[in-house]
């Protein structure tokens, strides 16, 4: 594939831009680095670049994108909002009509408050439990991401009784002291947590089904176990819905998993594609958010009608009959396919996956927590990421990221992507002969 004006935009990216890049997640760092390809337009599934390559979308912006690009209900949706104007200051019929859509999917959602981002969201529900309890710090779990706010990037200490430590340079000492880092799907650990810390803890804050070492679903009680601990010490549960919320049924995983959120944190499929996030909650709770309440928080942007609009017109695609059922039978379909080239090939290829949303692990191993996604084959899937990308497959260039469908995927979509992954592995077992 002829990539070139690609090649030159990112070089001058690079002299304007840090890195050439907005989010670290767009660079080729964690494939064994490249150049990311410029895309200049999208239409359902498919992607053209600025060298018109043409390439079946998997990354789906990295999870909002669900009813694939340019999807006609929802750019018209913006377009008639741009029209009104884009920012008006004063509150809308939009945002009410959006928050009743939102609280009557999310059961727990008793009112909800629209911010722009999921790192906003995360951000605020912990602010917000810090006030309600009158308590400092947090407990999160390992490898889930929740967004570049200080308390939420500080890592693991080297036990579940020891504090964290800074996981990003200008994050201070006494920042990560407020959070303790456990691992998922084990409640051991986070039982010796609050047993060391439990009259400090605010809040438990977990994403329910993970996104971000892979797709890992929560083994089974183990939710059920983190929300009984979580109430015991009279802390409260804070999920992390930005990437699960809408992504496998209209609702949140809580519907799935059975296990209702005092807190949850939304974002990314809810904005339709432009700038959301959402946190809501219980009444008693959010009702310590200002102007009622005198935990504080505010934003220019929030409610903006065009991210209105968009989130609306991507719901009510979203309540379709059929569609996730599409999306899982699709996922299902690629899943086998890539499980039986694997074989065929002699790789070693784990999958995980719910619905339209699934990960490919190069190891022998089930995944079911982060030190097990950090210990699969990271060689191999960079290889396996650059020989895709040059059959025409767009995937995240990350071992740790998932694969999403969306509504605009098709069988045929589905059988080229195989036929991708079957000449990826033949190219990659060659080379380990
Ligand atoms: N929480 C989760 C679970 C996420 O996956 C992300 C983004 N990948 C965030 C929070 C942060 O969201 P944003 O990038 O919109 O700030």
């Amino acid at each position: 594939m002829n990539r070139a004006t690609s090649e030159q935009l990112y070089q001058e990216a690079e002299d304007l831009i840090v890195g050439g890049v907005n989010s670290p997640s767009r660079a080729f760092k964690g494939v064994g680095g490249g150049t990311p390809v410029f895309m200049d337009h999208g239409k359902g599934a498919h992607f053209t670049d600025v060298d018109g390559n043409h390439y079946i979308d998997y990354l789906g912006a990295y999870g909002p994108i669900i009813t694939g690009h340019a999807h006609p209900h929802i750019t018209g949706a913006i377009k008639t909002a741009a029209e009104n104007g884009v920012l008006y200051g004063t509150p809308t019929k939009l945002e009410n009509q959006f928050a009743r859509m939102l609280t009557h999917a999310i059961p727990s959602l008793e009112k909800v408050r629209f911010v722009n981002s999921g790192t906003e969201a995360v951000m605020t529900t912990i602010r917000v439990a810090r006030a309600y309890t009158n308590r400092r710090k947090i407990i999160k779990f390992s490898g889930c991401y929740h967004g570049h706010s200080d308390l939420v990037l500080v890592a693991a200490g080297s036990g579940p009784s020891t504090l964290g430590s800074p996981d990003s340079a200008g994050v201070t000492r006494n920042i990560a002291e407020e959070v303790i880092t456990v691992p998922f799907n084990e409640t051991e650990s986070l039982k010796q947590a609050l047993e060391t810390y439990g009259d400090d803890i605010a809040a438990v804050l977990i994403e329910p089904i993970v996104g971000n070492f892979g797709l890992v679903e929560p083994k089974p009680g183990f939710l059920e176990s983190v929300k009984a601990l979580t109430h015991d010490n009279g802390s409260l549960l804070i999920f992390d819905e930005v990437i699960s919320a809408f992504r496998f049924h209209y609702g949140s995983a809580q519907e799935i998993t059975g296990v209702e959120a005092d807190m949850t944190a939304m974002g990314k499929i809810i904005g339709g594609g432009l700038p959301i996030g959402a946190y809501g909650g219980r009444v008693d709770i959010m009702e310590q958010v200002a102007p009622l309440g005198p935990a504080y928080q505010a934003g220019t942007m929030s409610g903006n009608p065009a991210s209105m609009a968009a989130g609306i017109a991507c719901l009510e695609v979203l309540q379709q009959d059929g569609v996730y059922d599409e999306m899982d039978r699709l996922g299902e379909k690629l899943e086998k396919g890539i499980l039986k080239h694997a074989e065929s090939y002699g790789l070693p290829v784990k999958i995980n996956r719910l619905k339209g949303m699934l990960t490919v692990y190069f190891s022998e191993h089930d995944v079911t927590n982060y030190d097990e996604a950090e210990a699969t084959n990271g060689k191999q899937f960079a290889e396996f990421f650059h020989l895709m990308l040059e059959e025409g497959i767009n995937l995240a260039p990350s071992k740790f990221e998932a694969w999403f469908l969306t509504t605009a995927h098709t069988e045929d979509d589905i059988d080229q992507t195989l036929e991708a992954v079957e000449n990826s592995f033949k190219q990659m077992a060659q080379k380990t002969v």
